[in-house]
């Protein structure tokens, strides 16, 4: 069995951070990302732009927040950590500031159901955690909050989370989140928004459980 924090799991982790800047979802050394490990996750330095970053960067961490990296991890591990460790189902992390959820962030305004897609994050509305300081316990709490039921949040005045099973899940989803909330934006400057029910959304939540193409023996 391949371990957990095989070169091809530090592989993946960088090809996310690249994979943000060419999505548009980051710049310069905005984001992170954490992958879940079989005793702790990995997760990536602090402050190296994503076309510098190697494999050897990222940072294997325990459930403790202790490592013996010679390179300093994300600032953000508290909430890679924090979910990790509350939220058994989830096996990645994926944090960036994109213009349009970072706009609404910003504005501290939560996203309500004005599209179906918004079930991909668990229910009807992407909460907006309040504000508190990079790289902080506050600012892991806010977003555990703000996570409760979903696989999304925006950080007011900062950005957004993602989280998946996998680490192209919860990227798929920052892609998303980010488009939902630039055609939410667009809709706003148009006219007046119509909003889904809850129960619309609970019904698109349990369709999508079965979305998209099957294997022959399902
Ligand atoms: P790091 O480079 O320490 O991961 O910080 C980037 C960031 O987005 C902090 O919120
Ligand atoms: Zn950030």
């Amino acid at each position: 069995m391949t371990s957990p924090d095989s070169r091809s799991a530090r592989e993946a982790v960088v090809s996310a951070m690249r994979q943000m800047i060419a999505l548009g979802l980051s710049q310069g050394t905005s984001g992170n990302v954490s992958v879940r490990t079989q005793d702790g996750f990995l997760v990536t330095p602090s402050g190296i732009p994503a076309e510098e970053l190697r494999p050897e960067h990222v940072v294997p961490m325990d459930m403790a927040g202790g490592h013996d990296h010679p390179l300093t991890p994300s600032s953000e591990w508290r909430f890679h950590r924090d979910i990790l460790a509350s939220r058994p189902e989830v096996g990645a992390v994926v944090h960036a500031h994109p213009a349009y959820c970072t706009a609404f962030a910003i504005c501290g305004r939560e996203i309500p159901a004005v599209h179906y897609m918004i079930a991909a994050a668990g229910g009807p509305s992407i909460r907006c955690a309040p504000y508190a300081p990079y790289g902080t316990e506050a600012l892991s709490r806010a977003a555990l909050a703000a996570l409760e039921g979903r696989s999304a949040c925006l950080l007011a005045n900062h950005g957004m989370i993602a989280i998946g099973p996998d680490l192209a899940k919860a990227l798929w989803l920052a892609v998303e989140v980010e488009t939902l909330c630039r055609q939410y934006a667009l809709a706003l400057r148009i006219g007046t928004p119509v909003v889904l029910d809850d129960d619309e959304i609970a019904r698109t939540v349990e369709r999508f459980k079965t979305y998209g193409p099957r294997k022959a023996e399902d």
